[in-house]
């Protein structure tokens, strides 16, 4: 049976948060002399911005949740996905006694987290297609394996996660808290592991507005687990993480759900055309199955392809030393000019691989030959 006063850290469990003056007095209509704001304006142009913004962010939680199919009270909204993912180890990882659990090759933050926090990481690398090596999860978690990342669609390999694997670890590691990172999913045609957060308490779901939402510039992640769990994240969050500009923003955005959903359409199309396109260039040796925005692509010569663009200004993601992504580039869709760049240079640069262009880099393969 999961519990989780077992799972958090003791001194969370404890905790009297800091309350802030909006906390205190929740009221809207009043003369406001609690916050210590400047009650006169602000020293922009731009808008109104002097007062302190809701800290639980109601509006855009009252607007998110029946988008999301869950209560208001199962979301938590953070910094960018950034600040979930380090609350969720701060509430739970005791420094130099617990561990979390991450299948490499993933998301970089988790490990960054875990390394920030001084807690021990177990990494069960995921299987040579990127599925999740059950047995190996299951074989690998002590009872100090607070936290079991998994992330579907997974960053850098673009692919969904076999839903049986990570139901199976849902059920059997029931003193963690397991996390689907869910930043791709409405590239996905699948549902949200939102749709089971009553069934396992010990679920957690992430999203952003930084994918699909286009709005990587507002950081705003979005966070979902029982209500329990969100109001410990609640407690120890900063109070006001989430700017005024930005609760006004996502608010906003939240009534374009179509311009999203058409935003989508457009680049999973173009994805489709790129990874065709990719595929038929001679250097291309696999361009990896995609759930996401982005292609997992292995080349003969990975190191000097990135080189070269970078020299052509196409600026893509180096994973080629990442294990089991050997040799690979992971590549954005871009808009349909930016993505014809990019298959002009490589087209030119597997066509002259001795001439790579305008760059003082020599020493291509001789068995590229051009296809003609
Ligand atoms: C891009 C990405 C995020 C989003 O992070 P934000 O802090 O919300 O911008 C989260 N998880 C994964 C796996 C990602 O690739």
């Amino acid at each position: 049976m999961f519990n989780l006063s077992t799972i958090l850290r003791p001194h969370i469990l404890s905790l009297t948060p800091y309350s802030s003056a909006r906390d205190e007095y929740t009221g809207t209509i009043g003369v406001f002399l609690d916050a210590n704001e400047n009650p006169i304006g602000s020293t922009t142009d731009a808008g109104t911005y002097n007062r302190y913004p809701d800290p639980h962010q109601w509006a855009i939680k009252q607007r998110l949740a029946p988008i999301k199919g869950v209560r208001v009270g199962q979301i938590f909204l953070g910094n960018g996905s950034d600040e979930p993912i380090d609350l969720l180890v701060r509430a739970t990882c005791v420094p130099g006694q617990d561990n979390l659990l991450i299948m490499p090759p993933t998301y970089g933050m988790y490990e960054v987290s875990a390394a920030l926090n001084d807690v021990a990481l177990l990494k069960v690398p995921l299987t040579p297609d990127f599925q999740v090596d059950t047995e190996a999860v299951l074989g690998a978690i002590t009872k100090n394996t607070k936290l079991i990342w998994l992330c579907s669609p997974n960053n850098p390999s673009g692919n969904l996660l076999q839903p049986e694997a990570i139901r199976r670890i849902l059920e059997a590691a029931e003193h963690s808290l397991v996390i689907v990172d869910e930043a791709y999913i409405d590239f996905a045609d699948t549902p949200s592991w939102t749709t089971q957060l009553d069934r396992y308490p010990n679920l957690v779901v992430l999203q952003t507005f930084s994918k699909a939402w286009g709005l990587a510039a507002l950081r705003l992640g979005m966070c979902f687990a029982s209500e329990e769990l969100i109001q410990v994240l609640n407690k120890i969050k900063p109070p006001y993480n989430i700017s005024a500009p930005t609760q006004a923003l996502a608010l906003e955005a939240l009534t374009q759900g179509a311009k999203k959903e058409g935003m989508v359409a457009q680049i999973l199309a173009d994805r489709q055309i790129l990874a065709e396109k990719l595929r038929s260039l001679p250097n291309v040796q696999v361009v990896h199955p995609s759930d996401a925005n982005f292609l997992l692509v292995q080349f003969d010569d990975a190191k000097q392809v990135f080189e070269q663009l970078i020299e052509q200004q196409v600026i893509v993601r180096d994973r080629s030393k990442v294990k089991l992504c050997e040799g690979c580039l992971r590549i954005s869709v871009g808009t349909h000019e930016e993505n014809e760049r990019l298959l002009d240079v490589l087209g030119q640069m597997s066509q002259n691989p001795e001439e790579p262009i305008e760059t003082s880099q020599k020493a291509a393969k001789p068995e590229l030959v051009s296809k003609t």
